[in-house]
């Protein structure tokens, strides 16, 4: 990915579950009304996570960088182009579709997502948490039994067998390792400047909240906890809290479609 400037020049356009790279000078950056830092790199330069939302309006926008008066120092037009995202059924029991998240879960998920580290744990590339390939990409329209849930899909889901390993993408520190009733068994990652990801429906934790890890170690185990139809792996990007398209930081082969009524194949 490219800083800001650059990429405005070369394509001047970004998508929608993108994740636009804001440099300095500046300390913060303003979008649509969404407000981010742009944090101190070891090398003296400032860098920003703005997200664009999977359900982010197609359209032209401003994006402000301020100063640490908040005095608009940079202004420059970002477009915003459809992605075009699919929609995808899902078959799922009446119970399984029924289960919410407690209270508990919501208000631990919020914070963790709205938490702001200062210090940077992650270095790119990035590293996809387990060989599967991808079943479901980020940013479908979810239907269950053919009723529209007006969710998007906020994550990847790759394939694996039940107690499959599921790696860190990138070093930082755990701030969730918890059974949780819709996102069943949970990681969650603070990568740090505001970079965090989250693993679900696992089978267990080989992790404890507040453990530091390094990119690659092993945080929990693939299962089919909370609202799944089968063991597979779940996972996020958060830019600043919004789920973003892992597509741009990491690269997945997509499953080969099951044939329609063929036998399976091995
Ligand atoms: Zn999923």
């Amino acid at each position: 990915m490219l800083l800001l400037a650059v990429m405005m020049a070369l394509h001047g356009e970004v998508r929608q579950g993108d994740v636009i790279r804001v440099a300095g000078p500046g300390e913060k950056a303003r979008m649509n009304g969404r407000t981010v830092r742009l944090f101190e790199q070891t090398d003296g330069s400032r860098l920003g996570l703005m997200a664009v939302p999977a359900t982010e309006k197609p359209g032209e926008y401003t994006l402000q960088v301020m100063d640490g008066g908040g005095n608009v120092v940079r202004s420059e037009s970002v477009v915003v182009k459809d992605a075009r995202f699919r929609k995808q059924n899902v078959v799922i029991g009446k119970e399984t579709a029924a289960l919410a998240p407690s209270e508990e879960e919501t208000r631990l998920v919020r914070a963790f997502l709205a938490a702001e580290t200062e210090r940077r744990y992650w270095a790119e590339p990035l590293k996809l948490p387990l060989p599967g390939c991808m079943i479901s990409p980020y940013g479908v329209e979810r239907l269950h039994n053919g009723k529209p849930t007006g969710n998007v899909h906020g994550g990847w889901d790759q394939r694996g067998a039940k107690g499959t390993a599921v790696r860190a993408v990138a070093a930082g520190v755990v701030r969730i390792a918890k059974m949780f009733e819709l996102r069943g068994g949970t990681v969650g990652i603070d990568h740090g400047q505001g970079l965090e990801t989250m693993y679900l429906h696992m089978s267990g934790f080989a992790v404890a909240e507040g453990a530091e890890v390094k990119q690659g170690d092993v945080v929990g185990y693939v299962g089919s906890t909370g609202r799944s139809t089968g063991p597979h792996l779940h996972w996020s990007v958060f830019a600043n809290g919004v789920a973003v398209n892992p597509a741009q930081w990491v690269r997945v082969g997509a499953c080969a479609a099951a044939p329609a009524g063929g036998k399976k194949k091995k």
